[in-house]
């Protein structure tokens, strides 16, 4: 186990959510909607179901498709509501203790909980929870939320989470199953995204509309921030407990997390993705010969540049799709294994030309050296890479998985040393205002910003009551993000 504080292998997690009310063989629809947000996280799953007498659950290392069979989705999992969890751990994580949805016996009745978002005061009031002598079993932020839940003094269960999730800061989406409901929850300022669909009658909950496509769903309308929605057999019941503030939705999801055919917040992925490379190419024009993806991140950006800059796009790199994302390998040396493995030049049509390479973001760095190398071995007489996206140069305290700041290459080299340390003949990113821009504002409001974008401002829209506690910090590494 990784004990650096803020260590790769610690700490920050991708989530996806998804539930269904009142629908026969509820954990089968629920295996479809998270193998649909498999790309938020592919390390392990688990599924809760209620039959109307009892909870079930189960809980998987691995991707939805090899791990929930026939045999556990329709046999241990029976019921007419579930609700699921499809996380990113990592080896810091605590293993299956760790993996979601949590489940609690509580006076009020048995409660399930998947979370999606990170919060940033977990360990301190876990801490202060544990000197009234809470017993914690799990090292995840998530497990706090029950624990307040329990030892709430409100009387009726709605007021009880209310009351748990107005002691928390930081990122959280949630869906949660007690035996006579399933609730929906987006943290005040929405950082997180969740929606809201229906399938023939039967109410759902997830992170992102792909997952409704792949039923065949209906959506409704995104969960507002702030909101809490009690869905029961009466029916959807919309409120609003906690304190309005302006929304300040991850803008993160647009650049790299969310899956392009999905809508959040009322625009496409796919669509802004595009806007994005035209933004760049209107800001960072350089004379090329062919425009070439990193695939598959920078497709549509690459898309919007090629037809902005009126050059031809072309598969210039080929992707082998059975490898996971190399990004979430744990250990340096496999992430340089995992590029390898993953992207392939495609000689033929880079040799000799001027290329753009286009990729969402850089990170460490690793992908773009190797990827950078890999073009110039094919034979390109330039290499030109256009990021889509500002320099990534602060860590994401709000689930996406970033490295520590340290390790970011934006936040210890400026843009001609990044250029001179992966070998590019000129390298620009995406300004902010052009990333406002192409998700349809007229620039990052200094007064008010529209979006969480603190990987790319350091900008922190919440407290962040554990990185703040010099204390804290050393245990950090033990306490696992939600995802
Ligand atoms: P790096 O080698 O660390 O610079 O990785 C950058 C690559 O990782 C980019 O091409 C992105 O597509 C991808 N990436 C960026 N952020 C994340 C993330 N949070 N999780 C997984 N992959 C990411």
């Amino acid at each position: 186990m990784d004990e650096t504080p803020f260590g790769d292998d610690t700490l920050h997690e991708e989530c996806g959510v998804f539930g269904i009310f009142q629908r026969a063989d509820a954990a089968a629809v629920v295996t479809l909607g998270l193998h649909a947000l498999q790309h938020r996280g592919q390390e392990a799953a688990g599924i809760v179901s209620h039959d109307g007498a009892q909870f079930h659950v189960e809980r998987h290392a691995g991707l939805i498709g090899d791990t929930f069979t026939k045999a556990a989705v329709l046999e241990r999992l029976p019921g007419t509501a579930a609700i699921g969890h499809t996380r990113y751990a990592t080896t810091g994580g605590g293993g299956l203790r760790n993996v979601q949805p949590f489940f609690a016996e509580l006076s009020a009745g048995g409660f399930a909980v998947a979370h999606n978002g990170n919060i940033t005061n977990a360990l301190t009031v876990q801490r202060e929870l544990q000197r009234r002598g809470s017993i914690f079993s799990s090292t995840s932020d998530t497990e706090t939320i029950l624990h307040l839940v329990a030892t709430s003094g409100a009387r009726m269960f709605v007021d009880k989470l209310i009351d748990a999730l107005s002691r928390l800061e930081g990122a959280f989406s949630l869906v949660g199953l007690s035996s006579s409901s399933m609730i929906g929850v987006r943290d005040p300022l929405g950082i997180r995204p969740l929606v809201l669909g229906e399938f023939e009658g039967a109410p759902i909950l997830a992170s992102e509309t792909c997952a409704l496509d792949i039923i065949g769903a209906e959506f409704v309308r995104d969960i507002e921030p702030g909101e809490m929605v009690v869905i029961t057999e009466s029916g959807v019941e919309s409120i609003f407990p906690f304190q309005a503030r302006r929304r300040r939705f991850c803008i993160f999801e647009y650049v790299y997390f969310a899956r392009p055919d999905s809508n959040v917040e009322g625009r496409n992925v796919y669509d802004i993705r595009k806007k994005i490379g035209i933004e760049l190419a209107r800001e960072s024009h350089v004379d090329a010969d062919v425009v070439v993806p990193v695939p598959d991140s920078g497709v549509p950006a690459a898309i919007g540049y090629g037809q902005e800059a009126a050059l031809p796009f072309e598969l210039g790199i080929i992707r082998n799709h059975y490898v996971g994302r190399t990004f979430i390998q744990p250990t340096d040396s496999i992430r340089h294994m995992g590029v390898k493995l993953k992207h392939n030049a495609n000689r033929s049509m880079i040799e000799g030309k001027r290329v753009v390479l286009v990729d969402d973001s850089i990170v460490r760095g690793t992908t773009s050296q190797k990827i950078v190398q890999m073009v110039r071995e094919a034979g390109a007489s330039e290499v030109h890479m256009r990021i889509a996206s500002p320099p990534t140069s602060a860590s994401c305290f709000y689930g996406v998985d970033t490295p520590e700041k340290a390790k970011l290459l934006a936040s210890r080299m400026s843009i001609a040393e990044m250029a001179d340390f992966i070998q590019v003949d000129s390298l620009a990113f995406l300004s902010i205002d052009g990333l406002y821009r192409a998700c349809g504002e007229a620039g990052r409001s200094k007064i008010s910003p529209q979006f969480c974008d603190a990987c790319f401002t350091g900008d922190y829209p919440t407290s962040l009551t554990d990185q703040d506690g010099a204390d804290n910090v050393r245990q950090l590494s033990l306490l696992g993000g939600a995802g």
